[in-house]
């Protein structure tokens, strides 16, 4: 989001039909969704669906014609329609989003449907107030949303009511349909990754996923390991179809619990050092944001004495504070780096975001 501006992620928002948007959405917490006057169910689900229909922006309606009593149209709402991102990226946005439903640390693993590729993120704000499932198949694209008028913690026992309700009614609307799947347009490849480097997998990279690129976007081989280029087989799974049952019991599952530790340890490699800017540009973010700057402040800071992680642990809402606490840092290094402590590895992430 730093690299690519708020202000870009906001047109993109708008061209998808988010209406609700104020100049004080205009920094990094968007990126986990932190807006000031939220977005609306409807909204969302016209937003989703422009990822479900590829690209293209599709204006909801609430009724397709209106007939006389002999047949002949009367009215036919006018829809606007519009592309907002090719094809390619939307398939890119689409496969991304089945990781919360098949990933092994996914969030909505219980909205799955058999044979049939399903999209759906999970989304949560502070203390609880509103839960939401967003997702679609090839089918259908729909959003629930729970919680209350005047804001409330949700307490629902381990459990997303929002990704409940989804799961159960998407899991019947589809019954009877064909399994279908999600279409991979040509220019969009399925590539073998070396997890330590990010560049395209040779034989001897030990830890691989798949990820897709478009096609000119594809990383070069890896330069850490030997030998080999690994040719990712593309899955054909169009090829065998099969009917969607119907569900004879409810579905009932418990939020699968989210590691929060491999999230941490990504972060802490990747953005350490351009994080501390992020504070000072950002004083006005959420709390959401500033959990998790400080939980890499806390790994980056290593080499600090004991006293600089408390001070970190006791700051998780105040992005001020961080900024002191690095200007500590520095001091307290070029004096004394040697008494390190690891414990500050162990400081519980405030959950933010799913
Ligand atoms: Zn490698």
């Amino acid at each position: 989001m730093q690299e690519l501006k708020p202000k870009v992620a906001m047109d993109y928002l708008e061209k998808m039909g988010i209406s609700t948007l104020t100049e004080e959405d205009n920094n990094l917490a968007l990126a986990l969704g932190g807006l000031q006057k939220g977005i609306s169910p409807l909204e969302m689900a016209a937003a989703y669906a422009t990822i479900a229909n590829n690209g293209e922006y599709i204006e909801p309606v609430f009724y397709e014609k209106v007939n006389d009593h002999y047949g002949s149209t009367l009215m036919k709402p006018k829809q606007e329609k519009r592309r907002v991102f090719s094809k390619e990226t939307a398939f890119i946005v689409q496969e991304l989003l089945t990781q919360p439903v098949k990933g092994s640390n996914g969030t909505a693993t219980y909205c799955a449907i058999d044979g049939m590729d399903v999209a759906a993120k999970t989304g949560t704000t502070d203390s609880n107030y509103d839960r939401w499932l967003c997702g679609f198949t090839p089918y259908y694209t729909a959003v629930t949303w729970y919680g209350y008028d005047q804001n409330e913690t949700v307490e629902f026992n381990n459990r997303n009511p929002a990704g409940l309700i989804w799961a159960n009614v998407m899991a019947r609307i589809h019954a009877g349909l064909q399994t279908k799947q999600f279409e991979k347009p040509f220019l969009v490849q399925e590539v073998t990754v070396c997890a330590d480097t990010g560049m395209k997998a040779r034989s001897g990279c030990k830890n691989t996923y798949t990820e897709y690129f478009l096609m000119f976007t594809v990383p070069d081989l890896c330069n850490k390991h030997s030998g080999s280029e690994v040719k990712t087989e593309e899955k054909d799974d169009n090829s065998k179809t099969e009917i969607v049952e119907d569900i004879t019991e409810d579905i009932d599952a418990e939020e699968p619990q989210i590691d929060t530790n491999v999230v941490t340890t990504i972060v802490d490699e990747e953005e350490e050092d351009n994080l501390n800017t992020d504070n000072n540009e950002n004083t006005n973010t959420n709390t959401n944001t500033n959990s998790n700057t400080n939980t890499d402040d806390n790994i980056g800071g290593n080499t600090n004495t004991n006293s600089n992680s408390n001070t970190n642990i006791n700051s998780n809402t105040n992005s001020n504070t961080n900024t002191s606490t690095n200007s500590n840092t520095n001091t307290d290094t070029s004096e004394d780096d040697s008494t390190s402590t690891v414990e500050e590895e162990d400081i519980p992430n405030e959950e933010s975001s799913e």
